[in-house]
């Protein structure tokens, strides 16, 4: 879905921070929000508390948002670089949730992927949720590093700093935001209690042949919102 430019999908944006800090997702102006818009990509501005955000204040990255020039009155997302670069190496994406969520974090501290240790794993699109080699944040590197790590996937950890979650729409990349961080804090449970038991690549690929019959896409809301 792509949105227009308009008060509405800013203000979605927003709403998407709001709770992604109430629901303990996230913490202070860690992480960022964008959503493919129709003239660009619409994304929030770098370490603003996302509780004095106004419509506004979300910063438009124009056409392929590669040149780093936003409009709006703000610095854009210092991550605006991601944003842009998965916008345009995938069409199946249309918002990017990126998170200091706390297990999520925690694990990519460690620079592994996380393994087929549920099947939930499968929303991400493959066997395991890959963990971006570190680079410095708002780099180009961990741009390009992030890529490598969402090749043929819709989630990844970045190395010793957070997660990205990508969704056709808001409300699925949340939904896999949430997912990872429960994901990463049962995983890491698991390994406190032993060597969790990790689903075979044939078992993993049964399980998203089930997930293509539409799990995690829902349909309309009766009143046409999202
Ligand atoms: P911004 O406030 O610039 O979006 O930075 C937050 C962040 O998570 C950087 O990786
Ligand atoms: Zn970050």
């Amino acid at each position: 879905m792509v949105h227009k430019n308009n008060t509405e999908a800013r203000q979605s944006i927003i709403d998407a921070c709001l709770w992604m800090n109430s629901s303990g997702l996230n913490q202070g102006t860690s992480g960022n929000i964008s959503l493919r818009s129709d003239e660009g990509a619409l994304i929030t501005p770098s370490s603003m508390a996302y509780e004095d955000m106004v419509a506004e204040d979300i910063m438009l990255l124009p056409g392929d948002g590669l040149s780093g020039e936003a409009i709006g009155p703000n610095r854009p997302s210092s991550e605006w670089r991601f944003h842009a670069d998965i916008y345009n190496e995938r069409d199946d994406v249309h918002a990017v949730v990126h998170t200091h969520s706390i297990y999520a974090t925690a694990l990519s501290m460690l620079g592994r992927d996380i393994p087929a240790c549920h099947y939930m794993i499968g929303i991400f699109g493959g066997d395991s949720i890959r963990c971006a080699e570190y680079a410095h944040y708002g780099s180009a590197e961990l741009s390009a590093n992030a890529l490598v790590a969402l090749k043929d996937r819709t989630g990844c950890l970045l190395g010793t700093h957070g997660a990205i979650a990508c969704g056709s729409d808001l409300k699925q990349a949340l939904w896999r935001a949430g997912e990872l961080e429960a994901l990463s804090q049962q995983y890491h449970l698991a390994c406190q209690l032993g060597d969790p038991k990790i689903l075979t690549k044939q078992q993993m690929g049964e399980v998203r042949d089930r997930m293509k019959t539409g799990y995690g896409v829902w349909p309309k809301k009766r009143s046409g919102k999202a």
